[in-house]
């Protein structure tokens, strides 16, 4: 192993530097990212109890002309440090709203959850922006979930509250993402406008165990009790689905329903037959 060291030492540098090097490169691509709109939406579709289409969630999605496919999860938290994710959420608003116009055509109940960060939210142009491209689209503020993490509540400020209440009298649905995972202050469930609970995938896939199934269950009827919409994430199982139904979770999204989508395979499933 002391013979090897050298070399590992050496060997780690270079990843670091690699690593180094690679986010540099990634930091460096954001704005031309933006400029040429080279981050485009994908669409992940929600179903009701009933196992009908209701809402599609937008995930966006980047290939890096050098590096190749980039996860949001290294995409976005670099835009937000960049100061670069209110250009992001504006471009996915506007091209999530004019397709989402474009299925309502078809099926007129169909709504767009879309995900916001915390400059989304402290951006004092967003109800103007918003107002302006749901109007470009003719489309009522109602066909709009946004979703956004417990941590932005977590912060408590008067600006988060603020643009809530705005945002909700609009006719905006908020939905809380990834529930469970952050400090799950329950105090602020109340206190904000929420109207949608998101079950973070975590919970869903340890169904199977007792103690995990428990803790799921009491945030289930939890959020019962506070007259919230449920929404069970990553659902992959049909033991899942079945658990979830007899607790009555409104939708459900996950790869047993279907990945993320390009718009044009949307389209074969948004249905003539739902009800407005
Ligand atoms: P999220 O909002 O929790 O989105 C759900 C993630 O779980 C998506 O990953 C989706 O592809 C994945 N997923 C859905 N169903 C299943 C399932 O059944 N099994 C498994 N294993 N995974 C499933 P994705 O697209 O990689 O997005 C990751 C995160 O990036 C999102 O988590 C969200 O926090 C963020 N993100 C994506 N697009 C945007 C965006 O436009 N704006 C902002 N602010 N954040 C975004
Ligand atoms: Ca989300
Ligand atoms: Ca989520
Ligand atoms: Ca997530």
């Amino acid at each position: 192993a002391k013979k090897n060291s050298g070399y590992q030492i050496r060997h780690y540098n270079n990843t670091m530097q690699s690593e180094i090097s690679r986010r540099y490169q990634l930091q460096q691509s954001l704005k031309p990212a933006l400029q040429q709109k080279a981050f485009y939406p994908v669409y992940q579709p929600i179903v009701d109890h009933t196992a009908q289409l209701c809402s599609v969630e937008l995930l966006a999605r980047w290939q890096h002309p050098q590096l190749g496919f980039i996860s949001p999860e290294v995409f976005i938290p670099l835009l937000e440090e960049e100061g670069l994710i209110t250009f992001l959420t504006l471009q996915m608003l506007q091209q999530g709203i004019s397709q989402l116009a474009h299925w309502r055509k078809i099926q007129p109940n169909l709504r767009l959850s879309i995900n916001f960060s915390a400059p989304d939210i402290a951006n004092p142009e967003l109800v103007a922006q918003l107002t302006k491209v749901l109007a470009q689209h003719t489309l009522p503020a109602t066909a709009l979930i946004i979703e956004i993490t417990e941590s932005i509540l977590i912060e408590q400020s008067d600006v988060v509250m603020q643009q809530l209440c705005s945002l909700k009298q609009l006719g905006v649905s908020i939905a809380l993402d990834d529930f469970g995972t952050g400090f799950s202050s329950l105090s602020y469930l109340d206190r904000y406008p929420v109207d949608i609970l998101k079950i973070d995938r975590s919970f869903i896939n340890k169904l199977g165990d007792t103690k995990a199934r428990r803790l799921t269950l009491a945030i289930i009827h939890l959020a019962h009790e506070l007259n919230l919409k449920i929404t069970a994430e990553g659902v992959e199982h049909p033991q899942q689905l079945l658990l979830l139904q007899q607790e009555k979770c409104h939708y459900f999204q996950g790869y047993y329903f279907s990945k993320p989508l390009i718009a044009a395979d949307i389209e074969n499933k948004v249905s003539y037959s739902a009800k407005a």
